[in-house]
């Protein structure tokens, strides 16, 4: 029997592809003299790596980092010309092999990894220095090694702990990573993410490496003028309905109607990483009005109050309201976790 493909889900995280350039041409023009490349792990921070890279490539960005091997493929398919590189490094020689076999660079963070990779055949890698994070990459006092005069290092990079903040350890982790690059022989060198780039030249070598702020997550204020949001959360109203006085609405009855009301209800819920911490605090949109949300969020249902939307109906599309910073500092969850919850029921 050929079963017809199902229908497409009345849940989808409608995407501005020219926001997405126009944030990337920012992020380059603000990196100065510096390339930007493009942070597209976590399928694009959840917005969709298979619809960003192509967009990002358009605008020219030529340098794309992922986290997880397995998160390669689907970006080599669209990246064009492209280089590919992944944070995590080679963990097995079968990681080593498959990056060789489809000429992807892995970023070398410890010995060991040097060697899996000269072991493997070597060829262009990128080197990631700790300067201060303590999480992945090979310390200082190991730049002498001889496994690592080895490499065929193209980036060395290092990664700033703290960069949205005005702190000292911005500085020292800028001298460790000056350090590695008069100690180790290299393309071309790399130390800022997204808030790293405000942090002005000195920052920026050869290539800076934005996330967030590509898909309008604002890392620092002073950025937030060059930066648009990129994804918009959209469901169908799946029923209309109509509550008295005194009537409650969803779990645990956290909701208690004062006046008859026209509710709403969307196929949304925190499985899709709409969580709980909405409740009660966020609002939607349709046609300007403003629908807030009423009472607990469901695993797939929310409710919203449709008072002030007179027109619409079920079936109708409405669309969750809500900036990154403002949203972070209302739910206290992190803009990063904010992208990166989008489930996958969305339609992308
Ligand atoms: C995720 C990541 C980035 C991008 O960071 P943002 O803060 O999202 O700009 C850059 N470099 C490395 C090593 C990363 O892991």
């Amino acid at each position: 029997m050929n079963r017809p493909t199902a229908p497409s889900p009345a849940l989808r995280l409608e995407f501005d592809a020219e926001a997405l350039q126009s944030n990337w041409r920012a992020l380059d023009r603000l990196s100065g003299r510096a390339r930007a490349g493009a942070a597209v792990k976590a399928n694009s921070y959840g917005v969709g790596a298979v619809r960003a890279v192509p967009v990002l490539h358009q605008a020219g960005c030529r340098d794309f980092f992922v986290a997880h091997w397995a998160e390669a493929a689907e970006i080599l398919d669209v990246m064009g010309d492209a280089s590919l590189s992944v944070l995590h490094g080679p963990c097995s020689e079968e990681d080593a092999a498959y990056a060789r076999a489809v000429g992807i660079k892995p970023v070398i963070n410890s010995l060991r990894q040097a060697r899996l990779w000269q072991d493997a055949g070597g060829g262009a890698c990128d080197l990631m220095v700790d300067t201060g994070m303590n999480r992945l990459g090979v310390s200082l006092h190991e730049l002498g090694e001889p496994v690592l005069a080895e490499l065929e290092v193209d980036t060395l990079l290092s990664h700033l702990v703290s960069a949205e903040e005005d702190v000292a350890l911005n500085e020292r982790q800028r001298q460790g990573w000056r350090e590695a690059c008069a100690a180790l022989p290299h393309q071309r060198a790399s130390l800022a993410n997204s808030a790293g780039i405000a942090l002005g030249e000195a920052f920026h070598g050869d290539l800076t490496r934005p996330g967030i702020a590509l898909y309008g997550g604002v890392p620092r204020p002073e950025m937030a003028a060059d930066l648009h949001p990129v994804i918009r959360p959209q469901a169908a109203l799946l029923q209309v309905r109509q509550v008295q006085p005194g009537e409650t609405i969803g779990y645990n009855a956290t909701f208690t109607a004062t006046r008859a009301m026209r509710v709403g209800t969307i196929g949304l819920g925190y499985a899709d990483g709409y969580l709980r911490c909405w409740s009660g605090k966020g609002h939607f949109t349709a046609g300007g009005h403003v629908l807030p949300v009423l009472g607990r969020i469901s695993m797939d249902l929310t409710v919203v109050d449709l008072s002030q939307a007179g027109q619409v109906g079920e079936g109708d599309w409405i669309t969750a309201e809500y900036a990154l910073p403002e949203a972070a500092a209302q739910t206290g969850l992190s803009q990063y976790e904010l992208l990166t919850l989008m489930g996958r029921r969305f339609n992308r």
